[in-house]
């Protein structure tokens, strides 16, 4: 990525927000939309997978995603988790699945993970064990088990994109709502007024800062993915709240020069 203006130590370089957000790799049940620990005590009345509230099992971020591919599996492929302490295989799926769920329906977010480097021989050879374990819980899941249509080598590639290329962040409402929605804030998606969460009494003024008690996962940002990675850096990211990252220089970068983290 090259400098088209003179950027001083400071200046925004870029906003970018993730075009796929998911959960971790390992992880204990988790509400799907806010990405916090389940009890189990909610179930989405759609997919029957647990959800901390009624709010989070209608948000965007869950129904129109995976809601709609769990809700149509039947018999010994529903989704049933009964251990709410333990890591759950089931949840290894979701990160993917949403990235492939793009496809047909966001062209630009699709595209842009195909440009994306997965490293998937070097993966494999490096980590057998962990590949075993997704070819196992992800790919033959999500192809063999739910029939979804797409290629191992589709879920194989986004897995891969993941483990290279993915962001934590956090998470404070629905991801997926658009700042064109009715009730979205006037000054955007990072800046928010005081909200009332349905897991708590308490009142939450966040100002797009990052909370302890938000949740957490991994991000696929295309834009700070190109950017080259260098011991001589010029540029670093801030990640603020709802899977939005923006990177700013930390010198200054001259036009023409390229940036990099
Ligand atoms: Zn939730
Ligand atoms: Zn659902």
């Amino acid at each position: 990525m090259v400098a088209t203006t003179d950027i001083a130590p400071g200046d925004l370089i870029f906003k970018e927000q993730a075009v796929s957000i998911g959960p971790f790799h390992d992880t204990p049940p988790i509400c799907l939309t806010c990405l916090r620990r389940v009890s189990g005590r909610f179930l989405c009345n759609e997919c029957g997978v647990p959800m901390c509230s009624s709010r989070c099992s209608e948000a965007a971020a869950h129904r129109q995603l995976e809601c709609k591919v769990f809700a149509g599996q039947r018999g010994k492929n529903k989704v049933e988790i009964s251990d709410f302490k333990a890591n759950n295989p089931f949840y290894q799926s979701i990160a993917a699945l949403r990235c492939l769920l793009l496809k047909g329906k966001d062209e630009s977010g699709w595209a842009a993970m195909q440009s994306m480097v997965d490293h998937n021989s070097d993966r494999e050879r490096e980590d057998p064990e962990h590949w075993k374990i997704c070819q196992h819980n992800i790919v033959r899941y999500l192809v063999e088990l739910c029939g979804l249509p797409y290629t191992k080598e589709e879920v194989n590639h986004v897995i891969g994109l993941m483990e290279v290329n993915a962001f934590e962040t956090n998470l404070t409402a629905d991801w997926k709502k658009k700042a064109t929605d009715e009730d979205e804030e006037e000054n955007g998606p990072v800046e928010r007024r005081e909200e009332k969460t349905e897991n708590s009494e308490e009142t939450l003024t966040t100002g797009g800062m990052v909370r302890e008690r938000d949740g957490w996962g991994r991000g696929v940002f295309p834009l700070l993915a190109m950017l080259n990675h260098s011991c001589a850096s010029n540029a670093r990211y801030i990640s603020l709240a709802d899977g939005w990252m923006e990177c700013r220089a930390t010198v200054v970068i001259s036009s023409q020069s390229p940036s990099f983290f």
